[in-house]
């Protein structure tokens, strides 16, 4: 059944790759990105002519901004003619370094974007979802914020916080139908890891079972099925989709 989706960072590498997926489901997708207007513009037409009866929006909007995702969000609802039934927390930054050499504004920025901007997409679309009692959500956290990761602090403690919130949003609006689920995906091929190359690239392919990193569309399956009722009884879970990286 056709679903309106939310998806924040549709731009480029794991919200691009569920983007696709999803529009492939048959949903209507809304999308938001931070710089990349004419990606957006690109994949707006791209989807509009392949899937002609369903409807696919973007817009520039930066997630840790209150007033611009609530607008977006009423102007999805607009053009779906209908309420949002999933959203998926998928912008994030990285600001890397050893902790000793990183800076108040390297702190600021990833908390900024990744913990308030899931914050304050969560919460322009949860008091609907709370008067329709359903509502599927689900939040990209990463590995690095199951198990740390060297250079990564500030990333790490943002991504270990969002895995917070999702189990505790989980207990608090379960009783209303609603689910709240993360994925915590490994070292996955996107311009976030690009620069990530020669020996210590290396290393990390040593350290994963799989010996390969992850493409976006591997994640991009997962965030699908907790999307569908095939995941029905999951909530306040954290998948992990890192090749064996965490073992
Ligand atoms: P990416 O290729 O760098 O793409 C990031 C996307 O987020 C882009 O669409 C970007 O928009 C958007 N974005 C960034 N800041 C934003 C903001 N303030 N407001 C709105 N949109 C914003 O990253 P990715 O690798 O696909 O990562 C996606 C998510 O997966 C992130 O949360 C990341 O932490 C997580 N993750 C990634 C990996 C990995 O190995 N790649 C591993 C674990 C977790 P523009 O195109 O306009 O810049």
């Amino acid at each position: 059944m056709k679903k309106n989706v939310l998806i924040t960072g549709g731009t480029r590498g794991i919200g691009k790759a569920t983007v696709y997926e999803l529009a492939n489901k048959g949903n209507n997708i809304a999308f938001t990105y931070n710089k990349s207007q004419e990606i957006a513009d690109k994949l707006v037409l791209e989807l509009s002519q392949k899937y002609p009866n369903q409807q696919f929006i973007a817009n520039k909007c930066n997630v840790a901004n209150t007033m611009a995702m609530e607008q977006f969000v009423e102007q999805a609802c607009k053009s779906f003619n209908g309420d949002i039934d999933i959203v998926i927390c998928n912008a994030g930054i990285v600001r890397d370094g050893l902790f000793i050499t990183l800076t108040d504004n390297d702190w600021e920025e990833i908390i900024d974007t990744n913990i308030k901007g899931t914050y304050i997409t969560i919460r322009s679309v949860l008091f609907e979802f709370m008067k329709k009692k359903k509502g599927n959500i689900i939040i990209v956290s990463s590995v690095a914020g199951v198990a740390g990761n060297y250079g990564q602090t500030n990333y790490s403690t943002t991504k270990a916080g969002i895995i917070g919130l999702t189990k505790s949003l989980a207990k608090e609006v379960g009783q209303l139908g609603i689910r709240v689920n993360a994925v915590a995906p490994g070292f996955i091929s996107t311009d976030m890891v690009k620069d990530i190359e020669g020996e210590i690239k290396e290393k990390y392919l040593d350290r994963i079972a799989l010996k390969r990193t992850g493409q976006p569309d591997e994640v991009a399956k997962v965030i699908s099925f907790l999307t569908s009722e095939d995941s029905s009884y999951i909530t306040g879970q954290v998948i992990q989709i890192d090749g064996g990286l965490s073992l």
